[in-house]
């Protein structure tokens, strides 16, 4: 977050209500430019028991998910999943390691180190093509919550990890699941 001069300040008046710097970053606002990209929040399905809920893909004998043929339902994870549609600023600064990506997400999200991050195909003007696209998989490896000196949430910030297995699949073929938004 850069040093705004005109930063609006919080309800306490005494800090930086960085909901609404994140909101600005991601959405842009008077003279500054929209910095948030689309993508997709993935998380596995749940049954009432809290259990993942097993894909038939996966073989009998091992309990392997089908990696050779490319699962439709599950794309190779082994469970059903569901995703849904996000707006995510990505660090691309020199100091995140290759394969690595820093992602910032508002903060009324459920997420957790079991989710990914989809990167989707923009058109240029940023928004998904129409039959949606899967570029990429990032693989959650942290998730926190960047809490106010008061406790409030202000927004997350996720370190994740590029899924170059998973990926390469989104090339062959996409089945579109139920994205709501
Ligand atoms: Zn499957």
């Amino acid at each position: 977050m850069t040093n705004n001069p005109y930063s609006r300040t919080g309800s306490s008046g005494l800090e930086l209500d960085l909901r609404a710097e994140m909101d600005d970053l991601l959405f842009g606002s008077y003279g500054e430019v929209a910095k948030g990209k689309v993508g997709l929040l993935r998380k596995m399905r749940i049954d009432s028991n809290g259990e993942h809920i097993r894909c038939p893909c996966r073989n009998k004998v091992t309990d392997e998910p089908s990696r050779d043929q490319y699962c439709r339902y599950c794309h190779g994870h082994g469970y059903f999943w569901d995703e849904t549609q996000i707006v995510y600023y990505k660090n691309n600064d020199s100091f995140v390691k290759d394969g690595e990506g820093l992602f910032y997400l508002q903060y009324d999200l459920e997420i957790t180190e079991r989710d990914y991050i989809i990167e989707l195909k923009l058109d240029s003007e940023g928004r998904p093509i129409e039959e949606i696209e899967r570029e990429s998989v990032y693989e959650i490896e942290s998730a926190d919550k960047f809490r106010a000196d008061n406790g409030r949430i202000e927004f997350w910030q996720i370190s994740a990890k590029y899924n170059r297995e998973w990926s390469v699949h989104y090339g062959v073929k996409n089945r579109q699941y139920y994205i709501s938004p």
